[in-house]
C-alpha cells in the first residue's frame, strides 16, 4: 500500500486540502476561496469562512481520493507565514485529525511549499525562484542548506498591490487578471515610481502613484484605465525582472521558477523567460492548478520533512505568522 498524506493550507484566503502519496502522485485537491465582497482580506471574516467550511473541503477531498480518513498516513498543515487567526484554523484541524487518527503532523513553511511544488512538477532541480502572490514577493535559491531570500517586498506584496489598485478602479476581487486583459489593449506608457533599493523592492510608491492618476482631472481624457494597467504592469515587473535576473546572474542558477498567483501573469512571463534565456537557464512557470495556495503543495513538503527527519510534537506545531523561509534548515536537499 502507498503511503499517503492529507496536507492542508491555511495561511490567508484559501482553505485547501490535498492528498498525495510519499512519491508526489496528487490524488484529489479541493480549495474553497475567501472572496471579500468591499476591501481586502479581513482576518476575521476569512476566519469564520474556513472554520465553517473545513469539513466539508476535507471530505471531497477524501472521497474525489476515494479513501477514508483512516487510509491517511501523514498530516501536513501551512504553520507559517501567513494571518494569525486563519493559520490558527488549519493548525488546529491538522492537530485534531493528527490526534484523532493517531498518525504523525508536521508543520510546513508555505512559502518554501510553493518552491517544492514547483521542483516537482516541473521537474527541475535546482531553481532560482520569483514567487509573487496576494500576500509575498520573494527571489529565492538553495544555498548553504537554506532557501535563501535574495529580493523581496519592502511593503506592499505584487498580487495585493494590483488588487488594492484595481479595487480603486471599480473592479472586482481578483484583479490581477482584469488588469492584465486591459493592459493588453495598451502602449501609452506612463511614467510611474520604479523603486528597487538594493535587491529589494517597494510597490507603495507604485500604487499610490497609480491611484493619483485615476483621480486626476486628466483621467479619461489624456489617459484612460487601460494605460494606467500597463504602466502598472510593466512598471511592477520590470522591477521584479530586474531583481530577478541580477540574483540570477550572482547564483548562476541554471533553472529559474515562477511561481505563486501571480505567476499566471503572461507579460511576467514573457519577461522572466528573456531575461532566463539571456542567463542560459531553463524557464519554468508552476502548472497554474499548484501555483497559488494549495493543499499539496504543503502536503508534498510534509512529507520531503517527514521522510528526512520524521514528524513533529504537537507542542512543535504552534503557528508562526511571521517566519521566514530562510530561517528553516532544509534537511532533503543537504
Ligand atoms: P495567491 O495569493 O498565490 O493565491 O495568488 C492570488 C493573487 O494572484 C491575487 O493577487 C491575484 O490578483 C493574482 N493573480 C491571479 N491571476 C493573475 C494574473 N493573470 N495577473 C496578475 N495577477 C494575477
Ligand atoms: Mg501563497
Amino acid at each position: 500500500m502507498k503511503k499517503l498524506c492529507l496536507g492542508i493550507e491555511s495561511t490567508a484566503h484559501t482553505f485547501s486540502v490535498g492528498i498525495l502519496d510519499f512519491e508526489g502522485n496528487i490524488y484529489s485537491l479541493i480549495n474553497d476561496v475567501f472572496i471579500p465582497e468591499e476591501g481586502g482580506l479581513h482576518p476575521g471574516l476569512v476566519r469564520e469562512q474556513h472554520l465553517n467550511n473545513f469539513m466539508k473541503i476535507i471530505n471531497r477531498a477524501l472521497s474525489e481520493a476515494k479513501i477514508s480518513i483512516k487510509e491517511i498516513d501523514l498530516i501536513a498543515f501551512s504553520q507559517s507565514p501567513g494571518l494569525g487567526p486563519v493559520l490558527k484554523i488549519g493548525a488546529w484541524v491538522a492537530r485534531m485529525l493528527s490526534q484523532l487518527v493517531d498518525i504523525p503532523i508536521v508543520g510546513v513553511n508555505h512559502c518554501i511549499a510553493h518552491v517544492e511544488i514547483g521542483r516537482l512538477k516541473c521537474n527541475i532541480k535546482d531553481p532560482l525562484s520569483l514567487y509573487v502572490s496576494g500576500g509575498n514577493t520573494i527571489v529565492s535559491a538553495f544555498e548553504s542548506e537554506r532557501y535563501q531570500i535574495f529580493g523581496e517586498t519592502l511593503d506592499l506584496a505584487i498580487g495585493n498591490m494590483i488588487d488594492s489598485f484595481s479595487r480603486d478602479a471599480g473592479l472586482s476581487h481578483p484583479g490581477g487578471p482584469k488588469i492584465e486583459k486591459l493592459a493588453l489593449e495598451s502602449k501609452n506608457y506612463i511614467p510611474l515610481p520604479y523603486v528597487v533599493k538594493g535587491m529589494d523592492l517597494s510597490f507603495s510608491g507604485l500604487y499610490t502613484s497609480a491611484k493619483y492618476l485615476l483621480q486626476s482631472k486628466d483621467y479619461c481624457k489624456k489617459y484612460n484605465l487601460n494605460d494606467i494597467a500597463y504602466s502598472l504592469q510593466e512598471t511592477a515587473f520590470g522591477m521584479l525582472t530586474e531583481v530577478t535576473e541580477r540574483a540570477l546572474a550572482h547564483t548562476e542558477k541554471k533553472e529559474v521558477l515562477l511561481t505563486g498567483g501571480v505567476a499566471a501573469n503572461k507579460r511576467l512571463q514573457s519577461m522572466i523567460e528573456y531575461i532566463s534565456k539571456e542567463h542560459d537557464a531553463r524557464f519554468e512557470v508552476v502548472p497554474l492548478r499548484y501555483a497559488g495556495d494549495n493543499g499539496a503543495m504543503i502536503g508534498w513538503v510534509g512529507i520531503l520533512r517527514y521522510k528526512a527527519e520524521g514528524g513533529h510534537s504537537i507542542s512543535g506545531t504552534i503557528i508562526n505568522p511571521k517566519e521566514r523561509m530562510d530561517q528553516i534548515t532544509i534537511p532533503w536537499r543537504s
